[in-house]
């Protein structure tokens, strides 16, 4: 799937470094999800710095989990450009669940799904494509 709206560029500016080659896939994967969401979304996302692929000590700068999957380029951490609130960020969600639902994201994986209500021009919404169970969380 071509993206229209992320690159890899972007993901890799998110970063200390750029993503690994064998890891390039996963980005893209995620990237796809993130790319269609974007679509619904209808406004513009960006990436967070520390929300594209770390590698584990700049994981460790971000508080990252061990077993993050932005060590595996499997994740991103979006918030809206313009309008970033809590509520926002909720839409957001919506839109993720709704792709989710309508089994139309271009991936097989399950997502993993976590909101950072942290209100204005503080908020974001982190996505994961991942095997095994989905997961869902909140944060405030
Ligand atoms: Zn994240």
């Amino acid at each position: 799937m071509k993206l229209r709206y992320f690159s890899l560029e972007e993901f890799n500016r998110a970063s200390s470094n750029p993503c690994p080659e064998p890891l390039i896939a996963n980005a893209l994967e995620i990237l796809s999800v993130a790319d269609a969401v974007r679509h619904v979304y209808g406004n513009p996302l960006r990436i967070l710095n520390g929300g594209g692929y770390r590698n584990p000590e700049f994981n460790a700068k971000f508080l990252g989990k061990k077993n993050s999957l932005h060590l595996q380029a499997m994740a991103v951490d979006l918030r809206p450009v313009n309008n970033c609130n809590d509520a926002e960020i909720l839409k957001i969600q919506a839109i993720v669940e709704d792709l989710l639902m309508k089994k139309i994201l271009p991936t097989r994986s399950l997502l993993g799904v976590g909101v950072y209500l942290r209100g204005d021009n503080a908020a974001f919404i982190h996505i994961d494509v991942r095997k095994g169970v989905k997961a869902r969380w909140e944060d405030k």
